[in-house]
């Protein structure tokens, strides 16, 4: 693995080391703390070309996209639930590589799959990850509706993430037909309403899942509200989900 330390300020002080230990009971090792320094020079690099993200700022790029990637899968960096080697982890709509990219140098035994429609941040994604060297990572450009179609794909996650991608019950279509009966959907929301819990309750439904928590929390640096929605898929997606290209988007169930 290079050694990219020092070449940009990026906040690996002892307050952060803290922070992963106190929110995720998690601590990164010194090559995953490398690999997120890496990360975050490439990016911005790679930005100055190409709009993957506008968080920039070192202290930004650590709260919104570091850490509240692995927020969304903290039961797993604790262990409180346990996964097996070899699990597949789909991120729909990963844009500049979040959550995606920090869950795969996090799970380096899991497989992570990083599903964008535009080319372009794919093809940035994939020079990244070979700069990286990290191995664990599927670049994959496409559409959820095209792929959750696709025999080969369909029922074939056991976790499936997405953030800031699209309302709730689109989210829930682009990513049910892909998850294996068990798997989960990990959906990053900032605020949450009763009126989207009607909604996502009765879409989920449709599509064979059920909402299993909600969890409440702020992030570490400015305390802003977030909520992570976890749905289970407990029976077979019906054959018609996802609808085509765009339908999902222009008539959310
Ligand atoms: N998930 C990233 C994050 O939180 O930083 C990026 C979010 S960006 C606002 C939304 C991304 O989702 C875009 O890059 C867009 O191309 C992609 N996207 C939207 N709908 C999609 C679909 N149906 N299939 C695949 N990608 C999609």
């Amino acid at each position: 693995v290079p050694c990219y330390m020092n070449e940009i300020p990026f906040p690996q002080l002892p307050e952060m080391t803290a922070i992963w230990q106190d929110t995720l009971d998690w601590q990164p090792t010194p090559e995953q703390q490398n690999l997120f320094q890496g990360l975050y020079q490439l990016i911005v690099e790679f930005n100055q070309q190409l709009n993957l993200t506008r968080l920039t700022d070192p202290d930004e790029f650590w709260e919104k996209h570091l850490w509240d990637s692995l927020r969304g899968i903290s039961p797993l960096l604790s262990g409180k639930i346990s996964i097996p080697p070899g699990e597949k982890f789909i991120d729909i709509g990963t844009g500049g590589g979040f959550p995606g990219i920090p869950v795969a140098i996090a799970l380096p035994n899991c497989s992570v799959t990083l599903l964008d429609s535009t080319r372009k941040k794919i093809t940035a994604l994939t020079s990244i990850l070979e700069q990286l060297n990290i191995k664990n990572t599927i670049p994959w450009v496409g559409r959820a509706e095209a792929l959750g179609q696709h025999p080969r794909q369909r029922e074939s996650y056991q976790f499936a993430l997405l953030r800031a991608v699209a309302p709730l019950s689109v989210c829930a279509e682009y990513s049910l037909p892909l998850l294996t009966i068990g798997g989960l959907a990990i959906l990053y929301r900032g605020h949450w309403t009763t009126e989207e819990e009607k909604q996502l309750t009765s879409a989920v439904k449709q599509l064979g899942g059920v909402i299993e928590s909600v969890d409440a929390f702020t992030t570490p640096l400015t305390q802003s509200i977030r909520h992570c929605v976890s749905i289970k898929k407990v029976k077979y997606t019906p054959k018609q989900y996802p609808r085509s290209v765009g339908v999902p988007g222009q008539k959310p169930l």
